[in-house]
């Protein structure tokens, strides 16, 4: 009789945790995004039409490109380079810019 309890009392705690993970995992999607959702295409794009859009975008200005690093975009978090703080510092010889993205602190140092 024991043993019957026991295998039943398991199996209801088995339930009850699964169901919890259930419930968890179960994303129930705000009326905000809704919209957002809807206007996405219903298969992923071709690297070819991205290629198309990005160019799209940097022609028409809405991309640009750093003129020293060769980027659109902080490495590390994706923030627009428009967003970089830099600073020029050197004698004679030299001059090192020191590029900061100040949402994540990625940062590089190079000579121009
Ligand atoms: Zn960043």
């Amino acid at each position: 009789m024991q043993l019957i309890i026991g295998i039943v009392a398991g199996g209801l705690i088995s339930w009850i945790i699964s169901h919890q993970y259930y419930k968890k995992s179960s994303i129930k999607v705000p009326p905000w995004a809704e919209e957002i959702i809807g206007r996405l295409p219903e298969v992923p794009p071709t690297k070819q039409k991205l290629l198309e859009l990005f160019q799209d975008a940097l022609t028409d200005g809405e991309v640009q490109i750093h003129p020293v690093l060769g980027i659109v975009a902080c490495p590390d978090c994706k923030s627009p380079i428009s967003e970089f703080r830099e600073k020029a510092f050197g004698d004679d010889r030299v001059t090192i810019a020191s590029i900061t993205c100040p949402h994540c602190g990625w940062h590089q140092s190079v000579e121009v």
